[in-house]
């Protein structure tokens, strides 16, 4: 048997387990976890900061929110109202049938395969939102580490295990496991995995997705792919504010050096502002300095999706930017007219690094056609008075329909850690729209309803219990109630 098959099977009975404890208890593993990850922060920043090539600065501070949202999960676990109980009383004098006693509550899906993001080695990794949202559910994790920081998942991964033990949780809870691409594959190939999460590319993330769906009992896929995160700006707004406008689309594009998955790197500015807006960002992305990416992969990857669009007739660079080094990411910036965008999808897929397509667009009914035209995003934000946008027609309910967060003036880098957040959208941004990967809510992608019919009280789970033992917020006879 394999080690991946042995993992499982540790997994399943870890599985069987979690599901009897109380949730003061997942929520006690929780803040422990968080207590011994933040026990080894002098050694894990540094050590995080070399592999990662980013600032210890951002390290620091994403260790932080890692915490937070560790600390967040196990809130909610505490508070308990998460898995929507809910109680439909019976009839037995209904005619012509009675009606059955039914509760429905969320149950955790069972163990779950995690795969770590290069661009977050902290908060979307062996410790981060999809791990934790799913151990918070009461599912095992299988962490698929990422090869891009290798020891900081280590010990991170050491971090959790202490918490497992001295929280007195089975072993299985939570296996680390480090490999290549068949690695990834025979994880998901498992029958006994439930769920995947993952956060990268959408190659990888595609190819998982297909494979889940081909399995023998497919699984859900929740996959957090390529966005583009577009802007677009109308005229109202870049009246007032043209430099102030400029600073903040430079900043927001070249911010970790363009390597968050909310990147903004489309702008559709309409063309009487295009030349004054289009020379005040690129004095900004003048000024900043070319700074190391993750990885030379990722590096070597930037600079070959720049060389392929510099073949296109249709872009014009406004700030280009060559290989310098093995890893140092250097702004770029062109721009396109709308007609010449709207023929070519080629310009809509994420190039991944501080660079960015400006289209340029003449008319009301042209930014319809492009907000028509876009394929599912992260985000969409848009630049606007609220009269202008008021009298656009259904501009908003067309950029709605692309997109899980829409933004009104601000920039889409910096996701919030919530309950209201949303981050996950349409195809192809991610595989499935109704979910998140950032906030509580995406603990529910690793729960599925289940009825109760007729079943005596001693029976039913606490959530589910006539006397309300846990004292939760729960739907009663179609009113909600916490007693
Ligand atoms: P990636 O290549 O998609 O890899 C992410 C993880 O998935 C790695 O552990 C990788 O394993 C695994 N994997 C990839 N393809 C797989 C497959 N077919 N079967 C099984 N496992 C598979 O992402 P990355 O290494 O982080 O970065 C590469 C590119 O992804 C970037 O240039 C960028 O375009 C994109 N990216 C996007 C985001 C975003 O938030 N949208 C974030 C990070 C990266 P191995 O590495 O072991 O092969």
């Amino acid at each position: 048997m394999s080690q991946i098959a042995i993992n499982f099977q540790d997994a399943q009975k870890a599985f069987l387990i979690l599901k009897t404890l109380d949730k003061d208890k997942i929520a006690g593993f929780l803040e422990e976890m968080a207590k011994q990850i933040d026990a080894i922060r002098d050694d894990l920043i540094p050590t995080a900061a070399r592999e990662s090539h980013l600032p210890e600065g951002r390290i620091t501070g994403e260790l932080g929110r890692t915490l937070g949202q560790i600390r967040l999960f196990s809130a909610l676990v505490a508070e308990g109202s998460w898995v929507e109980a809910t109680i439909d009383h019976p009839d037995p004098d209904r005619k012509p049938a009675p009606k059955p006693d039914i509760r429905r509550m969320l149950k955790a899906l069972g163990p779950v395969v995690v795969f770590g993001a290069s661009n977050f080695p902290l908060a979307f990794s062996t410790a981060g939102g999809d791990t934790v949202s799913a151990l918070a559910a009461g599912c095992p994790v299988l962490y698929k580490a990422h090869p891009a920081h290798p020891e900081t998942s280590r010990m991170v991964a050491e971090s959790i295990k202490n918490a497992v033990r001295i929280s007195g949780l089975p072993k299985g809870t939570f296996h680390h496991i480090e490999g290549g691409i068949d690695t990834g594959q025979e994880l998901v190939a498992h029958p006994l995995a439930k769920a995947v999460a993952f956060t990268g590319s959408y190659r990888g993330g595609k190819a998982l997705f297909d494979a889940c769906n081909a399995r023998e009992n497919p699984i859900p896929v929740f996959a957090e792919m390529g966005s583009v995160n577009p802007i677009f700006v109308m005229e109202g707004y870049l009246a007032d504010r043209m430099d102030a406008a400029a600073a903040a689309y430079a900043s927001s594009l070249s911010l970790g050096v363009g390597q968050f998955c909310t990147n903004p790197g489309l702008i559709f500015v309409p063309r009487s502002q295009e030349e004054t807006f289009a020379a005040a960002v690129v004095d900004q992305l003048k000024e900043v300095a070319g700074a190391p990416m993750l990885h030379e992969g990722i590096c070597h990857t930037y600079y070959q999706a720049l060389e392929t669009l510099t073949q296109s007739k249709k872009l014009k660079w406004l700030l280009h930017s060559e290989e310098t080094d093995v890893l140092t990411g250097n702004v770029a910036l062109a721009k396109i007219k709308a007609s010449d965008w709207l023929a070519d999808e080629a310009f809509q897929e994420e190039v991944f690094g501080p660079f960015g397509i400006m289209v340029v667009y003449e008319d009301r009914d042209q930014l319809h056609a492009l907000a028509e035209k876009l394929k599912g995003q992260l985000t969409c934000t848009i630049w606007a008075e609220e009269e202008e946008l008021q009298s656009s027609g259904d501009l908003l309910h067309l950029i709605e329909e692309k997109c899980g967060r829409l933004l009104f003036k601000g920039v889409p880098t910096g996701v919030e850690v919530g309950h209201a957040m949303q981050h996950g959208g349409p195809f192809p941004a991610t595989t499935d729209s109704r979910s998140t990967s950032v906030g509580s809510y995406a603990i529910k992608r690793f729960a599925r309803p289940v009825a109760y019919q007729d079943m005596p009280d001693s029976l039913l789970p606490e959530a589910l219990k006539e006397g309300n033992p846990m004292a939760i917020l729960r739907k009663v006879d179609g009113v909600w109630v916490n007693y």
